[in-house]
C-alpha cells in the first residue's frame, strides 16, 4: 500500500505504520525517525535540523524534501510505503504530489487519524522512545513498559524521553499541527485521497485499513 498517515502528533501514526508494514511489507518511512538518527550522528542534516526540533518547531521544508526526494527512489519503497509524519504542511504536499507523479507512483490514501486532544496530551508525556537511531521503538509507562524499566525490549539501548516530548515543547508542536499540518486534510480531500478513522485505539484503525485493502 502506498499511504500518507496525518493525524497529530500521538495520534499514533508511527504505531499504526509499524503494523501494517509487518502485514504488507511496505515500508515505514518517518521523517521524525530520519532526522532523530541523523541528530545522534551529529550529521550535517542533524545539526541543520536540531534546534528546530528541540523547540518543537517544524524543519524547513527544502531539508525535508531533501530527505524524502532521495528516500522514495530507494528500492524498498517499490513494495510500497507509509509516510508518517510527512508530509508536514502545504508546500510539503504540493513538492511530494509534483515527485510522486515524476516517477510515475500513485497514492492509494491519505489517511487522517483522529484522536481526541486529552488522549493525545497523556500519550505524548508518557510516550518513551529508545534512544537507538536503528530501533526508535515506541513505549509508554502507563500502558506499554518496557519489560524491564528503562531498557529496550528490542535492542537493549536505553529507553527515554524525547526533548520534544517536555509539557512546554508538547503544547507548542501541537499548535504547530493545526496551523501548519491540519489543513492538509482540506488538501487531500480536494484529490479525493482522504479515510478519516478514528483512532482511540490503534487497533481499530489497523482493522479498518486492512479492510479497505482487503487484506
Ligand atoms: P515526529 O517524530 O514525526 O513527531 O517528528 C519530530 C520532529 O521532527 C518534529 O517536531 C519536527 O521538528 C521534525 N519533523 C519531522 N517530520 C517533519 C516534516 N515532514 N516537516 C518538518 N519537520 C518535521
Amino acid at each position: 500500500m502506498k499511504l500518507i498517515l496525518l493525524g497529530a502528533p500521538g495520534a499514533g501514526k508511527g504505531t499504526v505504520a509499524k503494523i501494517l508494514t509487518a502485514i504488507d511489507g511496505s515500508v515505514q518511512i518517518s521523517t521524525g525517525d530520519i532526522l532523530r538518527g541523523a541528530v545522534q550522528a551529529g550529521t550535517e542534516l542533524g545539526k541543520e535540523a536540531e534546534a528546530y526540533m528541540k523547540r518543537g518547531d517544524l524543519v524547513p521544508d527544502s531539508l525535508i524534501m531533501g530527505i524524502m526526494g532521495k528516500r522514495l527512489q530507494e528500492p524498498d519503497c517499490q513494495k510500497g510505503f507509509l509516510l508518517d509524519g510527512f508530509p508536514r504542511t502545504i508546500p510539503q504536499a504540493e513538492a511530494l504530489k509534483a515527485l510522486l507523479a515524476k516517477l510515475n507512483i500513485s497514492l492509494d490514501m491519505a489517511v487522517n487519524i483522529e484522536v481526541p486532544r486529552e488522549t493525545i496530551l497523556d500519550r505524548l508525556c508518557t510516550r518513551r522512545t529508545c534512544e537507538n537511531p536503528q530501533c526508535q521503538a515506541i513505549y509508554n509507562v502507563k500502558s506499554s513498559p518496557p519489560k524491564q524499566e528503562g531498557i529496550c525490549d528490542k535492542c537493549g539501548s536505553a529507553v527515554i524521553q524525547r526533548d520534544d516530548e517536555t509539557e512546554e515543547a508538547i503544547s507548542h508542536r501541537l499548535a504547530t499541527y493545526n496551523e501548519k499540518t491540519a489543513p492538509l486534510i482540506g488538501f487531500y480531500e480536494k484529490e479525493g485521497l482522504l479515510k478519516t478513522v478514528s483512532g482511540t485505539s490503534s487497533d481499530v484503525v489497523v482493522n479498518e485499513l486492512k479492510s479497505a485493502f482487503g487484506l
